[in-house]
């Protein structure tokens, strides 16, 4: 038996978690809604060291209560003193749900966090919900982006991790929330970090981009990346790309897609991309997504509210030169 399912009635309450403020900030709309229905309190877990910036922007945007443990070996994400943290958190208070961002480093807090609890994890959610008899379900893309699974927990805490820009975050409001600061037992770390260095990304998040030009396996050399780089200037974007030009070719470190990056942007213009299942499903969310293919019949062109039958190496410097003279 699970240590969840040992009195279930003594669950209560919403926790949202994540080392990333933003995603902590977007997962409370969804969280307060879920709050609401189960009619109890909505926290957030704040881990850190020198965060009262963030516990107090937590309270701006509405969460009853922060559970704050701030801790100078806690600086930095690590895996060890995380997990033992919001363990302990979680066996002291009892939570019901526990939304845990979904960053590489949350995912493996989340799956760690139930194996020692000894309860399911549901990753991934791109949806969650209430149903009649009061169970939490959530929602993930499954079989390769082919099928919606739902998720329902046998035993509490229920635990979901959610991607970022699935959740809009919410407007400020109320701001009398209570501050719980902290003095929790973190269990001695097995590994030291020697150093950290920046990942070297473009300067925007794909998450946070206005305006993205892809490029897929129809460009032909790396270097013509700078196709791309000069229609995304003009336009105030970045560059973007699908699965195989970072993972099979190196050209990138990462994606846009179901095991990438999802976006939002209010323009996604495609080239060479075919538009398989994986790959839009990181776009769905795109106000509005241009494709330029050759082959008139890539099922890209059945998501895209524009279309350009053609060669990239025509269209991307000729689009481009027609947007510099109209923006001029
Ligand atoms: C579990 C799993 C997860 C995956 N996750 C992702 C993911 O997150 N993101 C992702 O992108 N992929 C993902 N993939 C890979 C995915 O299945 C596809 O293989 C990939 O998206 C195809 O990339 P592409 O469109 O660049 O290449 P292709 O499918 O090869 O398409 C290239 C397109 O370029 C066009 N083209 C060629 N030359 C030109 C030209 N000169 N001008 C104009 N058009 C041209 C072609 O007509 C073709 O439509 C995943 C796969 C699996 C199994």
């Amino acid at each position: 038996m699970g240590e969840g399912e040992v009195g279930m009635s003594e669950f209560k309450g919403v926790w949202v978690f994540s080392e990333m403020q933003d995603l902590m900030l977007e997962m409370l709309t969804k969280a307060r809604e879920i709050a609401d229905k189960r009619q109890s309190e909505l926290a957030a877990v704040l881990v850190g060291f020198n965060v009262q910036d963030r516990a107090d922007e937590l309270i701006k945007y509405g969460v009853d209560k922060v559970y704050l443990v701030d801790n100078q070996t806690l600086e930095h994400f690590r895996l060890e003193p995380y997990l033992s943290v919001l363990h302990n958190l979680v066996v002291s208070y009892k939570p019901e749900i526990v939304m845990v961002g979904s960053t590489r480093n949350g995912k493996a807090l989340a799956a760690r966090l139930a194996t020692r609890l000894d309860v399911g994890v549901a990753p991934d959610c791109n949806g969650l919900n209430v149903d009649e008899q009061g169970r939490l379900i959530g929602e993930r893309i499954t079989y390769g982006g082919n099928a919606v699974a739902k998720i329902a927990f046998r035993v509490k805490p229920c635990i979901v991790t959610v991607p970022s820009r699935v959740f809009e975050k919410p407007e400020p409001k109320k701001q009398d929330g209570q501050l719980v600061k902290l003095d929790v037992k973190i269990d001695e770390s097995k590994t030291e970090v020697v150093d950290v260095k920046p990942l070297e990304t473009s300067s925007v998040r794909l998450e946070d981009a206005d305006v993205i030009v892809s490029c897929g396996r129809g460009l032909e050399k790396k270097e013509d990346k700078v196709l791309l780089e000069e229609l995304a200037n003009v336009l105030g974007g970045v560059v973007g790309n699908t699965r195989p030009l970072a993972e099979d070719r190196k050209w990138f470190t990462e994606w846009v897609g179901l095991s990438g990056h999802k976006v939002k942007p209010k323009l996604y213009i495609a080239c060479g991309i075919s538009g398989v299942i994986q790959h839009v499903a990181g776009i769905r969310d795109a106000k509005v997504i241009v494709a330029v293919n050759k082959d008139e019949n890539a099922p890209i062109f059945e998501v895209a509210d524009y279309g350009v039958v053609g060669n990239l190496y025509e269209i991307l410097p000729a689009l481009k030169e027609a947007l510099k003279k109209q923006l001029q």
